[in-house]
């Protein structure tokens, strides 16, 4: 036997491996030139051998790149290696987590259908339906992520798709995944998971019965704040028609991106690890603290969904919120207090931020909009880095002595 990579690896020779192995493996196809990393393809367009090879690529008879709004090597790797990860027959790379969701809904729905969007959603995700898609003709309610008796309630017979970002942020709610895809499911609609907060180190939806999982791997997947992407994930039937509007549309992934996110997949599941056990041990601490009225984290006991947690991740992630006594002037104190976590909104980054969320994610909600979402003034929000956790406790006490 040899490895006969010049022929380009199979796919089977990684039949059974575990997610590590994918993580570092799937999707790498070796040029001749015997390469060990994954080579990165900067090429808009390519070349045919004649007009007949190019007449027959165009038509679709012959397999093979175009160009790269079409395909792209590199980007391809990362598209394998996610749907490895995933569980999924296919994935597709986008050019943002943002352009992930319009991908999915331009290619799922028509003027005229209804979109169930869980109430706790990322802000951009709010807009994006309330102020473009609707005027398309998209009608869209939002209920409660984790009440399945207000999603029942919710639907027309026009409902087309559920949309879930499950944990939620920044008050880590979840959904039964498993109960809300049957729900789904019984109603001929399809189940969307925006899987950011987890990845598929922590969470596989599609495993759960979703039916498209879509990701900004701008987040963990990058895991190191250098560049925006996204990924939708799903059998090949929805798959079809997301990668038709993309190519069409234009917003995919650039090969640099896909590159680095590839180098982020190899490393993903040892810094969730190492993410969420920081995570564990603040919330844990900040629990007991003084001048701290209560911890948003679902690997506390004290949080309502924690066994449901820990059935459905295999990870509670490392998103920690929590309120203090006072209001916003005490919130925003604490906050100036640090000296070394990052007064940022992003997240899935090696270094930790803290946010105001009700003044900054949250700020153009209404006061009674804020309130339903369960945004109170003396809110903050701790995304969890790679840093020494003594070192961060350190930081969270010089708030916590601010207060
Ligand atoms: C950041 C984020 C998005 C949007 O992703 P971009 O890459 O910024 O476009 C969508 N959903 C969630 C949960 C996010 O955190």
């Amino acid at each position: 036997m040899s490895q006969d990579w010049d022929a380009g690896r199979l796919d089977s020779d990684l039949d059974g491996v575990g997610f590590d192995t994918l993580a570092v493996r799937a999707g790498q196809h070796r040029t001749p030139e015997g390469e060990h990393g994954e080579a990165m393809f900067l090429t808009s367009s390519y070349v045919f051998r004649t007009a007949a090879d190019a007449a027959a690529r165009f038509a679709g008879e012959v397999p093979g790149n175009v160009y790269s709004r079409y395909t792209n090597p590199t980007v391809r790797a990362f598209e394998e290696r996610i749907a490895a990860l995933e569980g999924a027959e296919q994935a597709v790379a986008t050019a943002s987590g943002m352009s992930a969701i319009l991908a999915i809904v331009m290619s799922q729905c028509s003027a005229g259908d209804h979109v169930l969007v869980s109430r706790s959603v990322f802000g951009s995700t709010i807009s994006l339906f309330e102020k473009y898609l609707k005027r398309f003709g998209i009608e869209v309610d939002y209920p409660p992520l984790a009440d399945l008796a207000g999603w029942e309630a919710a639907f027309k017979p026009t409902t087309k798709l559920l949309f879930v970002e499950s944990p939620s942020n920044p008050l880590a709610e979840l959904v039964d995944i498993r109960a809300l895809a049957e729900i789904a499911h019984a109603r001929d609609a399809l189940l969307v998971v925006d899987n950011c907060f987890c990845t598929p180190a922590l969470q596989q939806p599609l495993k759960l019965g979703a039916d498209i999982v879509m990701h900004s791997a701008t987040k963990y997947i990058d895991g190191q704040g250098r560049a925006l992407g996204g990924v939708v994930v799903g059998r090949k039937a929805q798959m079809e028609g997301v990668v038709g509007f993309l190519r069409t549309a234009g917003p995919t992934l650039s090969p640099f991106n896909a590159w680095l996110f590839l180098k982020g997949l190899e490393t993903l599941r040892v810094r969730m690890q190492a993410h969420c056990a920081s995570a564990q041990q603040l919330a844990e601490w900040l629990e007991q603290q003084p001048g701290i009225e209560r911890v948003y984290y679902s690997g506390l006991a004290s949080h309502p969904q924690h066994e449901l947690a820990k059935r459905q991740q295999s990870g509670f992630g490392a998103v920690v919120s929590f309120e203090v006594a006072g209001g916003k002037e005490a919130a925003w104190r604490f906050i100036d207090a640090t000296r070394v976590i990052s007064i940022t909104t992003n997240l899935g980054d090696t270094k930790s931020t803290i946010a105001h969320p009700a003044t900054t994610s949250h700020g153009r909600l209404s006061p009674q909009e804020r309130a339903n979402a369960g945004i109170r003034d003396n809110l903050i929000r701790v995304a969890v880095g790679l840093e020494d956790v003594a070192d961060l406790k350190a930081d969270l006490a010089r708030g916590l002595a601010a207060l």
